[in-house]
């Protein structure tokens, strides 16, 4: 008798990856979804042997993100983009622009409303969805806690000033995630504007556009004089057809929390973006660790509305307390079993945060198709010649099983967004002669992120050669 290994894990109230990386530690490379013989789950809940008497009924048929749903139910869902780049360079400008140019808001005649995200509709009636926080956190953030629901990057580069440290960190942020980037080139309306320097620029940060015979879009765009914005919604329609977004519209909902606070008047409120399903007043969910029921539904032009799809936005009223953003919600038959799950999830949570720091697993999992596992790691030090020495001697580390992958190099304290990006990316960061800033610090003890200090190169590169072949080692 066979199951599938996120099967098993449900019955066993583990992470499927948790599971899929004891196997890949027996030796065997199997995905949740592939099936495992009864040994091998024996051995496996064998393994597991102390968290087999803690199996709850409550997860068992609780649809996680992992599985998946059959090809033939899925239907074309609308991008959702997010808006990146360096501090005035006209992030909130543009997201206000995008806003306005919404054909459909005439007619809805709503007021509009912040939320945390909007949607526009395009002259061809195709909907794009906006992530309406500007910045890296919330991005980083949310994928720390496994909520990617960025498709694409919009990257805001000002033509009068160039790439600056932001941009550098928007792009690393982009690529550790795999998510695709637009370059909007912003103020193309001043006179010192000069967009083939941005282009010639981006190079060096292996962005790389069409102009110079790349595969990154650009688009010149004035966020204020309104120039550009159609070419940008192409630009995004056409990303988006290539990525062929798609998700299941008729089941029950899963959503992720954007943004969630205590309102006064309506009590917790939290802006969710449905990944998954529809979700509709009445339906009673879990999200993160607290159970609700939907008492009303509100878009981004504050209209009440009967049901949510795929990739729409919407504020939820009917929360028993205050999620944080990224949780996921999860639609459930009844009240008694959101109570259920919704504890089990407490229990759960309790329990992880003692589990062990992550490992970079994930990485190396997505990696296995072409059986290359990435090492992926930040460098921070506190000259640039270290910074160039250093990420050199990483990358002669690298050979046909495993690469080394730098997800951020820079000169500086080691920073709140490189624990960030660390950290959801479950890479070390190595500081040469640097330490954190003490917020950052902060961060490293919540998220368990490895640090790596070393004031001499070939100490450094043996601790990582070491770590390197602990990754292996199981392979041999
Ligand atoms: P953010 O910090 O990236 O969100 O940048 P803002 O949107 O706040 O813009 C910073 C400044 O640049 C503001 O004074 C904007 O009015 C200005 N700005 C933004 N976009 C443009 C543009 O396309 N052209 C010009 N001339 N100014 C712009």
């Amino acid at each position: 008798e066979a199951i599938t290994v996120q099967e098993l894990a449900n019955r066993m109230a583990e992470k499927g990856a948790d599971l899929v990386k004891e196997l890949f530690n027996l030796g065997m490379m199997v995905t949740v979804n592939q099936t495992i013989d009864q040994d091998t789950a024996e051995l496996l809940v064998d393994q597991f042997g102390h968290n087999v008497e803690r199996v709850s009924e409550a997860d068992v048929d609780i649809n996680t993100t992992e599985d998946q749903d059959p090809e033939e139910t899925l239907k074309p869902r609308a991008p959702v983009v997010a808006v990146m780049g360096h501090v005035d360079h006209g992030k909130t400008s543009l997201l206000d622009a995008l806003r306005k140019t919404n054909v459909t808001k005439g007619e809805a005649g709503g007021i509009t409303q912040h939320i945390g995200a909007y949607q526009i509709t395009a002259k061809d009636k195709s909907k794009i969805t906006v992530l309406d926080t500007p910045g890296h956190a919330a991005f980083t953030e949310m994928r720390q806690r496994g909520a990617n629901v960025t498709d694409i990057v919009i990257l805001v580069v000002a033509a009068d000033d160039g790439i600056m440290p932001q941009t550098i960190e928007a792009i690393n942020h982009a690529k550790a995630a795999n998510t695709p980037i637009i370059v909007a080139i912003n103020k193309i309306d001043k006179p010192e504007a000069n967009a083939q320097k941005i282009r010639e620029r981006l190079l060096e940060h292996e962005v790389i556009v069409e102009a110079m015979s790349g595969d990154v879009q650009d688009v010149e765009v004035s966020a204020t004089k309104g120039t550009g914005l159609d070419k940008l919604v192409d630009a995004i329609n056409l990303q988006a057809e290539l990525l062929e977004l798609k998700a299941r519209p008729d089941r029950a909902a899963e959503a992720t929390v954007i943004e969630a606070q205590l309102d006064k008047g309506r009590g917790p409120v939290a802006t969710v973006l449905v990944t998954r399903g529809t979700l509709k007043r009445g339906d009673t969910f879990v999200v993160g660790t607290e159970s609700g029921r939907v008492r009303a539904l509100i878009d981004d032009n504050g209209k009440q509305v009967k049901e949510a799809g795929p990739s729409t936005p919407v504020e939820v009223l009917g929360l028993g307390g205050v999620p944080d953003a990224g949780d996921q919600m999860t639609v459930v038959e009844n009240e008694q079993r959101a109570r259920e799950v919704a504890e089990f999830r407490q229990a759960k949570a309790t329990e992880s945060r003692t589990a062990l720091a992550p490992t970079n697993f994930d990485t190396m999992f997505n990696n296995m198709q072409s059986n290359v596992i990435e090492f992926p790691v930040l460098v921070k030090a506190d000259v640039k010649g270290s910074v160039e020495a250093i990420t050199t001697a990483l990358h002669n580390l690298s050979n046909d099983d495993i690469k080394v992958r730098v997800l951020h190099a820079g000169v500086g304290a080691i920073t709140e967004s490189d624990v960030q990006l660390a950290g959801a990316s479950k890479a070390p960061i190595i500081g040469f002669n640097v330490r954190p800033n003490p917020k950052a610090r902060e961060l490293v003890k919540r998220d368990g992120v490895r640090m790596m200090y070393h004031d001499v190169i070939y100490h450094l590169t043996d601790e990582i050669t070491k770590e390197m072949l602990g990754e292996l080692g199981p392979l041999k």
